[in-house]
């Protein structure tokens, strides 16, 4: 019997790392198919986002990190979560830098949580709040 629950354990622990696998390719496959800034978005110079990690209300403020894209970045604007036993989450602002890009604005902000995993059972949810500031070309 108590094999049997640690067998299982093990085979849900393997289909679960399968699955981290499959999805850091996905992102690796991403981040290669996206065009560069400069194809996808000749007009942008710069992107620079400043990215503030939330932790708990004692401790509200984790971390405060700028992250700066330029023309030859790929436009995937994938910000990473710093939850140590975050599974595979991040922050993907590429739909807002894109909508943001469309309405020719130069700043935005917003909130977001964290879309990973925080162990099998679990999910990540950490929370950031963020301010892209944008630079076009004259
Ligand atoms: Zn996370």
């Amino acid at each position: 019997m108590v094999e049997m629950v640690g067998k299982e354990k093990m085979a849900r622990r393997q289909n679960y790392v399968k699955q981290k696998h499959a999805k850091e390719l996905e992102r690796t496959e991403s981040r290669l198919v996206a065009a560069l800034v400069s194809e996808q978005f000749p007009k942008v110079s710069g992107i620079s986002i400043r990215v503030v990690y939330h932790g708990s209300p004692s401790n509200p403020v984790l971390m405060v990190r700028t992250v700066n894209f330029f023309s030859s970045s790929h436009a995937y604007f994938h910000i990473q979560c710093i939850k140590k036993d975050c599974d595979n989450g991040g922050f993907d602002l590429t739909q807002e830098i894109m909508k943001l890009i469309r309405n020719k604005k130069k700043s935005g902000k917003g909130k977001m949580v964290c879309c990973g995993g925080g162990g099998p059972l679990t999910s990540c949810q950490a929370p950031i709040s963020y301010e892209i500031a944008l630079r076009y070309h004259k």
